[in-house]
């Protein structure tokens, strides 16, 4: 689902005639601040970031000033919020919020149709609402052939208590344009959440407009590259260095992603930060069971399949190992077709190069486990270059499974740990 930001969904807003604060987007506290002088109110900061409950993460704050302005942005811009990066703020003129209220034109799974929802308990998290007081969201399924208009909201909206003539007309304007917004754009959600009520009249205070994935292509216009999802971040480094590697050279597959960059998730579940590469992708799910429940979590995903040659393989190794983080290094094949001697000849060039000083003995713990063609020469191969004497490296052969794989890196590991410490 391509999940617009904000400031991108108001500008939809806007063009369908549903009304949003004045507001620009800044990159800096500079940028914010010079906003804030030109608009000459006081002012909200917001992260435009693909989630949710900002409000909650502090990510919107208030400036009476351009000043405070600066300094919201400033907070803001620097922050994470589940842990992805603020890269840019919205500023907009403060609105005087006397009710907020909730809107949306959603895709229901029951009928594969849109339905619009309604609620005067706006502000809120719109679920815990919907799972607290279901009496609260008023519903009416829509017909795609015939349409949602104006005199649609106003029956629905007539079923909720309180709310005036003047009520009932401003939010059924709004709720019939935001229709036409999820029908033009191919959405599956278009939400406003709070549609601020205030003296100046109705206003989209925030906006949230998923797309269907399958319609990005018809909306050139949007300017969406790739589907993004909340939690969506840049390529590290390493992994665009992985890249190349395939574009560089066609054969075998050297697919490298980070699952834990940092290292700071496998610490918070207090596990032992590894670095995993398997052929085969059946293989690193397999081993990850057994490897998991021993205390080891590993912080890359990678790949080499498909027969890479030694090259590929070289070039795959030392970036698994230039993850700082990493205390241990798991190399597992499964029954493989591919030359096992050239992916072993890849990772002892590797090594070599990485650890000079003991001729490619690292000094971490290491377990590699070679099935398949070649298995036999790719084990003898660390014999012959001396690499498997280190009493921390130990390779195995075709008679392994993945949990013997998994027991005996853990005795490795057990050992480096008490004899050198660890690092
Ligand atoms: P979300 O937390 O990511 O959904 O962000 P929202 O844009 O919905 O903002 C969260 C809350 O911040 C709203 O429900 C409002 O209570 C408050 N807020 C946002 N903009 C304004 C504003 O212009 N004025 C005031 N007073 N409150 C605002
Ligand atoms: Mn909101």
């Amino acid at each position: 689902m391509a999940r617009l930001l904000e400031h991108q969904g108001k500008d939809i807003f806007k063009k369908n005639g549903i009304p949003i604060p004045k507001g620009k987007v800044a990159k800096s506290p500079q940028e914010a601040k010079q906003i804030a002088e030109e608009f000459e109110v006081p002012v909200v900061i917001k992260a435009q970031v693909l989630m949710g409950q900002r409000g909650k993460h502090g990510g919107i704050k208030l400036a009476k000033t351009p000043a405070e302005a600066e300094q919201a942005a400033r907070e803001i811009l620097t922050m994470k919020i589940e842990n992805i990066p603020v890269q840019s703020v919205l500023v907009e003129e403060m609105l005087d919020i006397k009710k907020e209220i909730y809107m949306g034109v959603t895709t229901s799974g029951i009928t594969r149709a849109p339905v619009a929802l309604f609620s005067v308990s706006g502000g809120m998290d719109i679920e815990e609402v919907g799972a607290m007081h279901p009496e609260k969201i008023f519903s009416k399924d829509i017909s795609i052939s015939r349409g949602f208009f104006e005199f649609d909201a106003r029956n629905l909206l007539r079923k909720v208590e309180g709310l005036s003539g003047n009520d009932i007309n401003a939010y059924s304007q709004v709720i019939s344009r935001l229709y036409q917004v999820y029908r033009k754009n191919d959405c599956k959600l278009v939400e406003i959440n709070p549609l601020a009520v205030t003296p100046k009249g109705v206003i989209a205070a925030d906006a949230r407009i998923d797309i269907d994935d399958d319609a990005i292509f018809r909306h050139p216009e949007l300017g969406i590259e790739i589907s993004e999802e909340a939690g969506a971040r840049e390529p590290t480094p390493l992994e665009l260095a992985a890249g190349q590697i395939d574009k560089n050279d066609h054969r075998g597959s050297a697919h490298f992603v980070q699952i834990d960059p940092d290292g700071s998730y496998a610490q918070k579940i207090g596990k032992i930060s590894i670095g995993y590469d398997c052929v085969g992708t059946g293989c690193a799910i397999t081993l990850f069971d057994e490897i998991y429940p021993l205390g080891y979590y590993p912080v890359d995903f990678c790949d080499t399949s498909g027969n890479p040659t030694s090259l590929k393989m070289y070039a795959a190794t030392k970036i698994v190992f230039s993850q700082p983080e990493i205390k241990g290094y798991l190399m597992v094949t499964g029954m493989a077709a591919q030359q096992l001697d050239n992916t072993a000849r890849g990772i002892i060039k590797a090594l070599k190069e990485l650890y000079p000083k003991t001729g490619g003995k690292p000094n971490i713990p290491c377990l590699l486990c070679f099935r398949g063609r070649s298995d036999e020469v790719a084990v003898n191969l660390f014999k012959e270059h001396g690499i498997s004497d280190s009493p921390f490296f130990k390779v195995l052969g075709r008679n392994n499974t993945e949990k013997s794989a998994a027991d005996e890196f853990d005795r490795l590991y057990k050992k480096w740990k008490k004899e050198t410490g660890g690092i």
